[in-house]
Parts: structure tokens; sequence; C-alpha cells
């Protein structure tokens, strides 16, 4: 989608969620300062998601998103690394971001593998989930917005995270394509946003 355009759940927004997704959308970039620190990460995570263990992509899936809040100065969310991804009417669910809520922390969840056949998620698409997720809760911390849209401006926060952290790994792997047209998302009320497949 062009930059400047809205999705269409933008016309049924209150006014003071109209005025969120239009700053959302106004912001393009995660300004993280030093990205080339946070290579040996990005590598190491990759290496963990080759070797399929699950926990071990958990403890670097974590290290990799403390060095990331830690740059951009936010405290850190806990990255939970689940396996085969659930199917539902929707496709299949890559991540999703829980946003804090009777006093519980917000979480990101990440699955790992496929649910048609359990097969360890490619790279790049599984480090554009988790940049997704991280996204969401950037948008809530670091840009100070009070509900996280996805916007034209979020996909794009979405794209050069991944684009930036990817260049840790040497080709031939590169970034997945666009995700597809988004599902709407509600406010907070409901307490978890879903990033789904098959759209
Ligand atoms: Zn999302």
């Amino acid at each position: 989608m062009e930059p400047g355009k809205r999705f269409g759940y933008y016309a049924r927004l209150s006014a003071k969620d109209k005025r969120i997704y239009r700053k959302s959308d106004a912001i393009t970039a995660v300004p993280l300062p030093d990205v080339e620190a946070l290579f040996p990460l990005v590598q190491a995570l990759a290496a963990a998601l080759a070797a399929g263990k699950r926990p071990t992509v958990a403890k670097a899936a974590n290290a990799l998103g403390e060095a990331v809040f830690a740059q951009l100065a936010v405290t850190p969310v806990r990255v939970r690394v689940r396996e085969v991804r659930p199917n539902s009417e929707h496709g299949q669910l890559y991540g999703l971001y829980t946003f804090a809520h009777e006093g519980k922390p917000p979480e990101i969840e990440v699955w790992m593998r496929t649910a048609a056949h359990k097969r360890t998620v490619k790279f790049p698409t599984f480090l554009r989930t988790l940049a997704h997720e991280m996204a969401h809760y950037l948008d809530l911390t670091l840009f100070e917005l009070e509900n996280s849209f996805h916007t034209v401006g979020f996909f794009r926060r979405e794209s050069s995270l991944t684009r930036t952290l990817l260049a840790a790994i040497p080709r031939p792997a590169r970034p997945p394509r666009e995700p597809r047209p988004p599902r709407p998302v509600k406010p907070p009320k409901p307490v978890q946003l879903s990033l789904f497949g098959d759209l």
C-alpha cells in the first residue's frame, strides 16, 4: 500500500483513535542508534532457529529483543517462542502481541513452526514476525501512542526494522514479501493483536 493511504477501518474509528492512527501513520522508521551491535544477536537467532530447539530460539529472541529495547531506552518486553502455529479461520497465526492488562506486563509471542508440516519457519519470516510484534510494543512505549494500529506507517516501521536486522545475515536470505493487508485491530479492550499469515 502506498504511503498516505489509509486502511478502510479508519472510517470506523473514534475521533481519538483517528488521531492516534494519523500519528502512527506519520512515523516511518525505528531509530536504532547502533545497528551493527545487534548483528551478532541476529546471527545467533538465525543459528538457533536453524537448529530448531525452542528454548535456544527463545533465549536468542529475548537477547535480541532486550538489546533492541535497550538501544531505544524502553523497558524490555518478554518474548515467548511457541512451537507449531495455530490454525484458525483467519489462517495460521504467526505472532501475537498482548497489551498490558490487569497488572500483567505486555507480552510478545511468536511461533517457530508451520502448521502444515511443522517445519521451522524461514528466518526472514520469523524475524519479520518478531519485528512486527516489537513494533506494536514500540508504538505504546517509544512512540507514546495510546493504541497500536496497523497503519501504512506501522508496516513501514516493521519493514525498516526487519531490513535493518536482516543486514546481519549474508545473502541469499532476503526479506519476505510485504504482508498482506491486515485485519483491522481493535482498541486494547480485547487485549490481543494477532498476526495471521493467510488473510
Ligand atoms: Zn499486528
